[in-house]
């Protein structure tokens, strides 16, 4: 059965709960340098959940090397554990925001240049996720 998270919080508290780093990704949607981040080349066998709720996100069993620097995914861990929003931040070139179901974090964003069964790359930043060995989950 699927937890009900409901982990809303102001950027007042959420600024007193996360380091520096952290808020700027997760809460004013930041990106972390390429390649010099905790996941791009992590390989252990384990969950990744939100740095932010502890929501489960992705799951290291669809984690491929994507050569983008950062931890690549072609699904997230359950499927619905994210929402995509469309992000015009850029103006000519539209992406799509991936944000924490439970607690709004900015993830990263999804492209559709993955690999098989979706087709789908979810390109995440290190900062938002946090690793637990798949031994210990
Ligand atoms: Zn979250």
């Amino acid at each position: 059965m699927k937890e009900q998270h409901n982990e809303k919080k102001s950027d007042v508290e959420w600024r007193q709960l996360l380091d520096a780093e952290t808020f700027n990704i997760t809460r004013e949607k930041g990106t972390e340098k390429p390649f010099q981040n905790a996941f791009n080349d992590h390989k252990a066998d384990g969950l990744y959940v939100c740095v932010c709720c502890d929501a489960l996100l992705f799951d290291s069993q669809h984690k491929y090397d994507s050569g983008s620097g950062w931890p690549s995914f072609y699904r997230p861990e359950p499927e619905d554990s994210v929402i995509e929003l469309e992000d015009r931040s850029i103006f000519y070139m539209p992406r799509t925001e991936v944000t924490c179901l439970s607690c709004d974090a900015h993830l990263g964003h999804v492209f559709d240049d993955g690999p098989d069964p979706t087709g789908l790359r979810y390109c995440i930043n290190s900062a938002s996720l946090r690793f637990i060995l798949r031994d210990t989950a």
